[in-house]
């Protein structure tokens, strides 16, 4: 019987820690075969990255991940002797040594296979195998040492743990288990004894960093158990429990394909607002008018803004479009007249658009930008256009016209190499075991920046080409909007396309799109760092009107303006100004009850 234990960078930040860390291994590997995951310590890797922008702003990627991949070296070898020091026979490894082979891809490298024999004859001698996590060694000619992504020791000990069919896999760190949301910023938030691998996939992702995304996919892929405890406690910690798994094959371990299926759901109608001011609670209006009919509403988008007006859409079940558009139709004169008469009044369209949503479903496709992209080119190659697109770990679905549904999913299907699956009438999600709150977890990223590119023409091929240009440099995009009001550039109608990218690499999206605005025409990129992404998650909201309708009223009660909006099946997530994104994080938390009596402090 064989166990993967990680233990993270505040666990082993002393050597108080290291030795009391050994103790818990030694416990464990008294009647049974143990592999030990270890960070750098404490803020070790922080250190290093400071040193090296001492001398660089901008290091080159391979000395990069030589200098950070020495922050493990250190932990692996003294765990070895605190192990040795209490008679259990222990050897530190490298990922090199391991036979952790990755991707020749400084900084993000992902794992393409593990060459257990060495691992395996240091088991069968009783050796407890204490490894460096977050680094592995390229197959190239040189095997040049790469790191796997900041958070990226998470990745090692799961995928160690399927390469060697382990009976799971313990990530212990300084938290009691995955919580609500981060206790650092909310103390009351609350531990969560289980929760779903798509569920984990959408809140790591979207900026809750007790996991490492990429390993919560391979988890999922190849069925793993994994659980998140404490270091300091013997709680049971969170189980984060899969679906039914792929199990693919060991070979390209991180490579596998990320999207299981096309699905279509022909069962919708679209209602757009153009030129809602642009003031905290409008959105909440709407959707509270929407959720107290008990209208399940699918996606929505709110653009950026022009002026001072937001353009907001959605769409419904096609037998909820009059009534939804009735609530849209009943609140407009409540928004009064916009302040600068040019921009012109408030509007529900109220053309009914007969609407489909196509969606790639799988996980690990905001991790992997080409996925996206290859579905906007697929489209675009059958001349498809792209009303809505809506992203996330799990799902990337685009709403087009309900007569290009059968050749978008033809096309899809064939690019893809998957099947096809009708959910048109598949109303509501199957009952889960037991009751829990639609909203599970609620998430904020600071470190996200929101790029717009103005004035696009109208016309298929344009979501391809602009996430192609970004996909080539691996750049992971979410929150895509296109603005729904057109504006006529010499004859051409075109739309302002926005979206959201993580501030490290705003720069460098910044600079590609600018070029590519110039050769193509389009209007200005615009580029804004002082931003804040909000989202909560939970599959119970597939069936459960009105949770959008709760965050937005949320922020309206605390007065904050809501910048972006995007949607996917299982979260929602606002963009609001970067100096409200704590307090967005905590009423929204408040919002769906999620708060405890137990307050978690976390350890220094
Ligand atoms: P480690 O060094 O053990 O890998 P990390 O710092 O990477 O630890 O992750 C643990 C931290 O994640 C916690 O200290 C907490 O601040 C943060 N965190 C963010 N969101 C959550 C959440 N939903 N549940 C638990 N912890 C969270
Ligand atoms: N030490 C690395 C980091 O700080 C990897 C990890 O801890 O998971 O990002
Ligand atoms: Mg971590």
């Amino acid at each position: 019987m064989l166990i993967v234990q990680k233990y993270g960078g505040t666990s082993v930040g002393s050597v108080e820690r290291i030795k009391a860390v050994a103790k818990r291994i030694a416990k464990t590997a008294s009647d049974r075969s143990v592999i030990v995951v270890v960070s750098a310590m404490g803020k070790t890797t922080d250190a290093l990255v400071k040193l090296a922008n001492e001398i660089s702003p901008d290091p080159c990627r391979r000395e990069m991940d030589m200098l950070l991949s020495t922050g493990e070296q250190v932990t692996i070898a003294l765990m070895s002797m605190a192990l040795q020091e209490l008679g259990v026979p222990a050897i530190s490894l490298t990922g090199a040594q391991v036979g952790i082979v990755t991707e020749a891809e400084h900084s993000r490298a992902r794992i393409l296979h593990i060459q257990t024999e060495r691992i395996e004859e240091h088991l069968q001698l009783g050796e407890v195998i204490v490894v460096a996590g977050f680094q592995g060694i390229s197959q190239t000619r040189h095997q040049e040492i790469t790191t796997l992504g900041r958070g990226g020791s998470d990745t090692s000990a799961v995928a160690l743990a399927a390469a060697l069919q382990a009976e799971r896999c313990e990530i212990y760190t300084d938290v009691p288990g995955i919580l609500t949301t981060d206790p650092r910023i909310v103390p009351e938030a609350q531990l969560m004894s289980k929760i779903s691998c798509d569920e984990m996939l959408e809140l790591a992702s979207l900026g809750a960093k007790v996991l490492h995304p990429r390993a919560v996919e391979i988890a999922r892929n190849y069925g793993m158990p994994l659980v998140v405890l404490s270091s300091w406690s013997d709680a049971p910690g969170t189980r984060i429990v899969s679906a039914i798994p792929k199990r693919p094959a060991l070979q390209d371990l991180e490579l596998t394909k990320s999207v299981d299926a096309i699905e279509y759901d022909t069962n919708q109608a679209g209602i757009s607002m153009l030129r809602v001011p642009d003031r905290p609670g409008v959105a909440a209006k709407l959707f509270s008018g929407i959720a107290v009919q008990n209208i399940d509403v699918d996606l929505i988008i709110q653009s950026i803004h022009e002026s001072d007006t937001n353009d907001i859409a959605f769409t419904v079940r096609k037998d909820c479009w009059k009534q939804a558009a009735a609530v849209a139709d009943a609140i407009l004169p409540a928004l009064g007249k916009n302040s600068d008469p040019s921009l012109g009044e408030p509007e529900v369209q109220t053309e009914e658009r007969t609407i489909a949503k196509v969606s790639l479903v799988g996980a690990g496709m905001i991790g992997r930008p080409r996925v996206a992209t290859k579905m906007f080119e697929t489209l675009a190659a059958v001349g498809v256009n792209i009303v809505m697109i809506s992203t996330s770990e799990v799902k990337v679905s685009c709403v087009i016209d309900t007569e290009d549904c059968e050749k978008a999913v033809n096309s899809l299907c064939q690019t893809f190499a998957v099947d096809v699956a009708d959910i048109s009438s598949s109303f509501a999600a199957p009952e889960p075991e037991e009751v829990l709150s639609p909203v599970r977890g609620v998430a904020l990223d600071l470190k996200q920046a929101r790029l717009a590119v103005r004035q696009v023409p109208d016309r298929s091929g344009m979501a391809a080409k602009i996430f192609g240009l970004l996909a080539q440099q691996n750049i992971s995009i979410d929150m895509i909007i296109q603005s729904q009001r057109c504006h006529s550039v010499d004859g051409v109608l075109t739309r302002d396309i926005a979206f959201t990218v993580s501030q490290a690499e705003g720069e460098t999206a910044y600079q590609t799109l600018a070029d590519a605005a110039l050769e193509f025409g389009w209007g200005k990129v615009v580029l804004e760092n002082a931003i804040a992404k909000v989202s909560v998650v939970g599959s119970g909201m597939i069936s459960h009107p009105g949770v959008a309708a709760q965050m937005f009223e949320a922020l309206a009660a605390s007065q904050i303006n809501i910048l972006m909006i995007a949607t996917s099946e299982i979260k929602i997530s606002c963009v609001v100004e970067e100096e409200n994104g704590v307090k967005a994080l905590q009423v929204i938390h408040k919002a769906f009850g999620l708060s405890g009596n137990e307050v978690f402090k976390v350890p220094a």
